[in-house]
């Protein structure tokens, strides 16, 4: 048993089943035992590789877009550059330097890391310089300007619940204590005034999930876009309009049981794309984007062809593996997706369709 799993047995013992939502929270945030807080599980030494840590192609067609989105809202001075669980920095450090060109965009931005983790603020600290950059727990937090935002891998991150259908009511999915261990259990059939909305497209027996955090998230960021101006990019794997169980564990890159070692392997869940894009509003949002069409329309074609140029034997083979596993359609180029906020009566983000 993991110290984490020991203390939550203890607590469910003391207190009862708690929510899939308490369970994950602890298991990634816990301030000694979580996940993100005491660890940097980025590359290939670690359990997961995100898009920016494949290529550096990612970070710089990202901080592109949002250069171009703030241009086109007149360049805005000052403005906040933000990004939510920016992991190792990667992203933000090959969107500065993509962006370094751009008349005025340097000058004016204020660069803002939403992060929890204190370990990864470290990190974020070692790869940006501890210089330019403020660091802060919430979204509310950042100041009241216009909000340039990226969040890639960031909602899949956080705390969801899940509700199987009973009749026309709901009962929640639990973590309990069977023996000595924790296991998966269901809570008494309750109404869910919340869920009236999922009872016409689901059937008995179906699982549905709410991200509440998520969507607290994603109004705030609508709002602040609304009224002040400034794009979001939030770059996931899920879905527009979720249905099913999606909540998954991974460590040392292989899928593993999410109750085995609380504490040890990064949890997630699909995003529901449609329930941030819904909670945004008054801010406008863009149709749900592929990835790799993403990257593709922002020309990740001539960039990778133009660092290839410079490449030969297996640093080559990498690079051009890289491309193909950001893009392709069997990778990561249709598992995650695109969603783009901006100003109500605007277009989207480059890339993106209205
Ligand atoms: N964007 C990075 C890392 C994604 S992992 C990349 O693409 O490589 C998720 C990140 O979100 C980590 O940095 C984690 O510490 C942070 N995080 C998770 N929950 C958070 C929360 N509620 N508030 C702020 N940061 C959070």
């Amino acid at each position: 048993m993991t110290p984490l799993a020991a203390q939550l047995a203890t607590q469910i013992a003391a207190t009862g089943p708690m929510s899939l939502g308490e369970y994950m929270a602890a298991c990634l945030m816990h301030p000694e035992h979580g996940y993100y807080a005491s660890r940097d599980p980025f590359g290939a030494g670690g359990d997961f590789v995100t898009a920016p840590e494949i290529s550096q192609m990612f970070g710089e067609l990202v901080g592109l877009c949002l250069a171009q989105c703030w241009l086109d809202q007149g360049a805005p001075a000052p403005f906040v550059l933000a990004e939510l669980g920016p992991g190792r920095g990667t992203l933000m450090a090959d969107l500065l330097r993509a962006t370094r060109a751009v008349p005025g965009f340097h000058n004016a931005l204020r660069l803002h890391l939403v992060e929890t983790s204190p370990t990864l603020r470290e990190v974020q600290a070692a790869t940006l310089g501890h210089g330019d950059v403020t660091w802060c727990d919430r979204v509310e937090d950042l100041p009241d300007m216009p909000l340039y935002l990226v969040a890639n891998e960031f909602f899949d991150a956080l705390p969801i619940r899940q509700f199987q259908r009973s009749g026309t009511g709901w009962r929640e999915r639990v973590v309990g204590l069977e023996g000595d261990g924790l296991s998966l259990g269901l809570g008494p059939e309750a109404p869910r005034p919340e869920l009236d909305h999922r009872l016409g497209d689901t059937s008995e027996g179906d699982i549905v999930e709410t991200c509440a955090p998520g969507t607290v998230i994603a109004a705030e960021i609508g709002a602040r876009i609304a009224d002040r101006g400034g794009a979001a990019l939030i770059v996931d794997y899920g879905d527009w309009h979720a249905l099913g169980d999606t909540f998954q564990a991974v460590a040392g890159h292989a899928p593993t049981n999410p109750l085995a070692a609380p504490g040890m392997a990064d949890l997630t869940a699909h995003v529901d794309f449609e329930a941030l894009a819904l909670a945004a509003t008054p801010a406008a949002y863009s149709r749900l984007c592929p990835q790799g069409t993403f990257l593709a329309r922002l020309g990740i074609g001539a960039r990778a062809e133009a660092l290839a140029q410079g490449l030969s034997g297996a640093a080559l083979d990498s690079h051009m593996a890289a491309f193909r596993r950001l893009t392709g359609a069997d990778e990561m180029g249709t598992l995650f997706k695109v969603l783009g906020l901006m100003p109500p009566g605007t277009a989207p983000p480059p890339g993106l369709d209205p």
